[in-house]
This record gives structure tokens, C-alpha cells and sequence, in this order.
């Protein structure tokens, strides 16, 4: 049950200011990520007369209360996030862990210190078997912090688990973290650390929740104060009025809904497309009802390969994306290794500066194998798929080299090519580029990080790396309108296509399609549904000439039409 303030009787605490990444208001009672679990003090020994078996037994019923607490768990969670559990439980169940760490309370070490030390002998021994066995090495590590958290009496690592709907705040989450992550009970996302790209922040739009990164102060905030997120204007409001709680709960309970026709009030056509990562998100896309797929990152398939995947490997992968799209488009991204989506087959670990190093299709010049075989694998699979393959290449900075691009993938049958725009010198000379390409689209990620000089994984930065800048929409602008000129479609595959109000004002800057995480296209159809053509163009001549990021969101929202 929500608790909330009225009139003047309520406390006058501060509004927090962070990043909004993923759209929607939520309000609901602050549920803290406990403490990460300190490794205990090297020299931590048993006290003097200590109890050898006693403190022996602890470890032992520490780990089955663990083992219990995690298949409890494994029984309530849904899909991956049970698969986690289940494979931590039997973890937690194996006795070389608590065998190992009994052995070294029986020399004189502390439970938790021991619990550490013998996991991290578990650990190596996993990793020198390699492959699965290494793999497990990370539950190790999961099990571990649970059985130190319970012989110091503290909270379990992780998301906690709660039956009442709450709001998730953390210095940041770790992927591990998320995967337990159950989004009918956690109503929002807020941390104090992360960027607009961090691994929350992507979670949060592909589950649909409200989200907000890089609020300093929210883990002050005490566990059972109710706030307010607003994941469009980045802001925690604590202790929220009964009327406003009302309003959000009324729109929380509205069924989104999409036509599978992406257009304004006025019938101006913008496609409504989907981001996807592997098969099972291109099922799920399909499932949406998204009009193609924008933007299929190929890399994520093979993120944890050592070798070149196969052609055939690839062509397996390639045609399990397209099949749900049969008689709609798929643009296939070629592999954009490198920066924060290393390949060790194709990227150098050793750069300096990866974000500005050999990255996306700069990778071809010491690898032009690499994107041979990438592409005749692609071009294997559109022949049999009846999809409608584009093809596109990443890291782009100049017009010449798109077109290279365009030839080669022309070479290999693949007619429809062209280049993301996420570079700014690209995007300067975009008049240039329409005419080597099919169509562009614009990286908004990679294009704002650039733009604003600013690193898209730091949260410190993440007020500058903000799709929403002045400066990164005049390129969007650029780019839209020189291919309005060319007779070329532009699209936008970053995630601010996700971003409902943004959404406007690209389209309105003049771009023909938008891409995004499934979850957001019914959101974005139904806003772009309640404004006209001219109102986008007006919303974003107000967005480009705002002084920053936070300005152009605030002016923009301050127009849009509610959706109640
Ligand atoms: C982008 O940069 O906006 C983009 C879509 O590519 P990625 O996020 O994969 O770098
Ligand atoms: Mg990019």
C-alpha cells in the first residue's frame, strides 16, 4: 500500500536531480540494495577459547540457510532470473565449499575470512577446468557473499526480495544483480552511479521501468520513504501528494497499445521499429508487433567468443533474427566490436582509449577477412529469410568510407547498404554521405558520447552524455535533413528513440523511422499519435535551441499534451 503526503501537511525534502533513461512516473516505498559484502579482514582469526566445532557448524547452517533461501527464491522468480537461483542453490548445496572453509576454522581462521579463502581455492580450480566449469566460478563468488552476509548477520546480497511493490535504489546493478530482477513487485530504477548506456539503465527500458541514473543523494533517502520517480525528467520526489499519487497510479494502469502503424495525429508516417540482440529478442520484437527490426547488433551473439564465429555459425544465428520478420525489414548491423563490446577475435585489449580506437568498421582494416565472411553470411541468410535485409556498418567517420562499405556489401549481393551515423564528423558531412548510401542511421549513443567528449559509461558524465543536448540534436537535424534532400531515410537506432518525448522531436527534426527495445514501442506510437506533424517541427525547434540537456527535456514535456 502507498503512503502519501497531503496539503501542507507534508514534509517540504528536496526534490533529486539525476539522468532520466527510461520513461514513466512510479510511486511507491524506497527499498535500499543492501551493502556489497566486504572481503573480511585478512589476519581475521578465531577468538581465544573459541568454540573450534561450534564455529565449524555455523558455516555449515549458514550455507543451507542459503541453499534454502535461494530455492525458495528459484520457485517465485520468472524465467532466467529462476534459472540464476536454481543454478546458485545447487552451489550453495555442493560441500567443497563449506568442507574447504571448515578445514581452515579448524587452524584457527574466522568462519567469514575462512568462507573467502576457500571459495577463492573453489574459484581457481573452476577456472583451470575451463569452458562451463570456469563459468560457474561467478557463483562461487554469488554463494559466497550470501553465506559471509549470513554469519555477520546482515542482509543478502543483491535485489532484495519483497512482496510489496517497491523502488529499487542502488549505487548501480550489476547484470547478476538484474537477473533477479522482478519487475511486477520493483515499480522503478534509481541509482547514484551510472550513465544513460550503464547496464540499469538498458535493463530499465527493456522491462518498461521508470528509471534514473546518476542522482547524487538517493542513497540517503531512508528504506519506506515513498517517492516519485519521473524517469522522463530524471527527478525522485519524496513524499508525493495524494493527487499526484492518483495521476500516476491512473496512467500506471493503462494499457499501451500499438496499430503496427508508427505515424502522428495528422497520419505523417514514422516507422516504429525494435533493437534486438539475438533470436529470442527478434521472437520477442516480432511478438510486439514492431514493423521490422532497426537496428540487429550481430556482436551480441558472439560476445563471448574467443574465435571468428563460422560463416555457418553466423548463418544459423542470422536466419533464426530474420525468420520473424518475413515480408518486413531487418537492418543488420556488421559487427561493432570493440570500446565497451570487446571481441578478443577482432579488438586489441591493450588500447589506450578503446572508445577512440580501432572500433565497428574500423576493425576491417587490419581484419578485412572478418567482414568478408560477416557479410557473405549475412547475404547467405537474407536469400532464404523472404525478410527485407539492409545492411549496415558501425563507427563510421567519413563519407569515403562508407562507401567502401557500400561497395563491398554490394559485391556480396547485399543491395541495400548503408551506415550508422554516430561519429560527428559524419554527421557534418552528411549531404556528402547520401550520396554513397541506401539510408543512415543515427547511433545517438555513440553520437551524444562524441559530441559532448563525454564517456557514455561514466555516471559522473552522464548529465553531459545525454541524448537530449542541444548539440547532439543540430547533428540529428544535419543529418535528417540532408536525407530529405537525397531522397534517403535516416532512422534512429539509439536509444533515445525510446525516450517517448524525444521521440517527438526527432521526428520532428525530420528523421523516417525509429528503433528501440521492444517494450517502448506502444509508449512511443501512442505519444506520437497525440501530436501533429507541425507540433513535432515546433517541439523540436524548441529542444534545439535550449541552452542544455535538461532545459530542451524540461521545455518539451511542458508542451507535449498529457496521455490520461
Ligand atoms: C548507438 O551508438 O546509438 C548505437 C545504437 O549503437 P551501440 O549502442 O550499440 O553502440
Ligand atoms: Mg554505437
Amino acid at each position: 500500500m502507498i503512503v502519501c503526503g497531503t496539503g501542507s501537511r507534508r514534509n517540504a525534502v528536496a526534490v533529486i536531480s539525476g539522468v532520466g533513461v527510461s520513461s514513466g512516473r512510479a510511486v511507491g516505498p524506497v527499498v535500499r540494495m543492501p551493502d556489497p559484502v566486504a572481503e573480511p579482514a585478512a589476519e581475521a582469526r578465531l577468538a581465544d577459547g573459541a568454540d573450534v566445532a561450534a564455529e565449524s557448524a555455523r558455516i555449515a547452517a549458514a550455507a543451507e540457510q542459503v541453499r534454502a533461501d535461494l530455492e525458495h527464491r528459484a520457485t517465485t522468480a520468472h524465467g532466467e532470473g529462476s534459472a540464476v537461483l536454481e543454478a546458485t542453490a545447487l552451489m550453495a548445496a555442493d560441500p567443497t565449499l563449506v568442507t574447504a572453509a571448515q578445514k581452515k576454522v579448524d587452524d584457527g581462521t574466522a568462519p567469514a575470512r575462512a568462507v573467502w579463502e576457500a571459495a577463492a581455492e573453489v574459484q581457481a580450480m573452476l577456472e583451470s577446468l575451463g569452458g562451463y566449469m570456469a563459468e560457474r566460478a561467478r557463483d562461487v563468488a554469488d554463494v559466497r557473499d550470501r553465506i559471509v552476509a549470513v554469519l555477520d548477520g546482515r542482509p543478502a546480497p543483491g535485489v532484495p526480495d519483497r512482496d510489496e511493490p517497491f523502488v529499487l535504489v542502488a549505487h548501480d546493478l550489476a547484470p547478476a544483480d538484474t537477473a533477479t530482477l522482478d519487475p511486477s513487485t520493483c515499480l522503478a530504477l534509481v541509482t547514484e552511479g551510472g550513465g544513460p548506456t550503464s547496464h540499469t539503465a538498458i535493463l530499465a527500458r527493456a522491462l518498461g521501468l521508470p528509471a534514473v541514473v546518476a542522482a547524487p543523494g538517493v542513497l540517503d533517502l531512508a528504506d519506506g520513504a515513498v517517492v516519485l520517480v519521473d524517469g522522463a525528467l530524471g527527478t525522485i520526489e519524496p513524499n508525493p501528494s495524494a493527487d499526484t499519487v492518483a495521476q500516476v497510479q491512473a496512467l500506471a494502469n493503462r494499457e499501451w497499445t500499438f496499430d503496427g502503424t508508427g505515424r502522428t495525429a495528422d497520419g505523417h508516417r514514422v516507422q516504429l521499429l525494435a533493437n534486438v540482440g539475438d533470436p529470442k529478442g527478434a521472437a520477442a520484437a516480432a511478438e510486439a508487433g514492431a514493423e521490422g527490426v532497426g537496428l540487429f547488433r550481430t556482436e551480441f551473439c558472439f560476445l563471448d567468443r574467443a574465435e571468428e564465429p563460422t560463416v555457418d555459425e553466423q548463418v544459423e544465428q542470422y536466419r533464426a533474427v530474420l525468420e520473424p520478420f518475413a515480408g518486413k525489414k531487418v537492418v543488420v548491423r556488421t559487427l561493432d566490436a570493440g570500446a565497451d563490446k570487446p571481441l578478443p577475435f577482432l579488438t586489441d585489449a591493450t588500447e589506450a582509449n578503446p572508445a577512440l580506437g580501432v572500433r565497428g568498421y574500423r576493425t576491417a582494416v587490419r581484419h578485412s577477412e572478418v567482414l568478408d565472411h560477416q557479410l557473405e553470411a549475412i547475404a547467405r541468410a537474407a536469400t532464404t529469410s523472404g525478410t527485407e535485409v539492409w545492411v549496415m556498418a558501425p563507427m563510421v567517420s567519413t563519407a569515403g568510407e562508407a562507401a567502401d562499405f557500400v561497395e563491398r556489401a554490394h559485391a556480396h549481393g547485399l543491395a541495400t547498404a548503408g551506415v550508422m551515423v554516430e561519429v560527428p564528423a559524419l554527421a557534418l558531412t552528411a549531404d556528402a554521405l547520401m550520396s554513397a548510401v541506401a539510408f543512415a542511421s543515427l547511433g545517438t549513443n555513440d553520437l551524444t558520447q562524441y559530441t559532448m567528449a563525454a564517456d557514455r559509461l561514466l555516471g559522473d558524465l552522464a548529465a553531459l552524455n545525454d541524448a537530449w543536448q542541444p548539440a547532439a540534436l543540430r547533428l540529428v537535424h544535419l543529418t535528417a535533413e540532408a536525407g530529405v534532400q537525397a531522397g534517403r531515410p535516416v532512422g534512429v537506432c539509439g536509444e533515445a528513440a525510446a525516450d517517448p518525448a524525444l521521440a517527438v522531436v526527432l521526428a520532428g527534426l525530420g528523421v523516417t523511422s525509429l528503433s528501440m527495445t521492444a517494450r517502448a514501442i506502444a509508449e512511443v506510437a501512442t505519444t506520437l499519435l497525440s501530436v501533429t506533424r507541425d507540433e513535432c517541427v515546433r517541439l523540436a525547434e524548441l529542444a534545439l535551441s535550449a541552452p542544455d540537456a535538461r532545459a530542451a527535456r524540461a521545455a518539451v514535456h511542458a508542451q507535449l499534451p498529457p496521455l490520461t
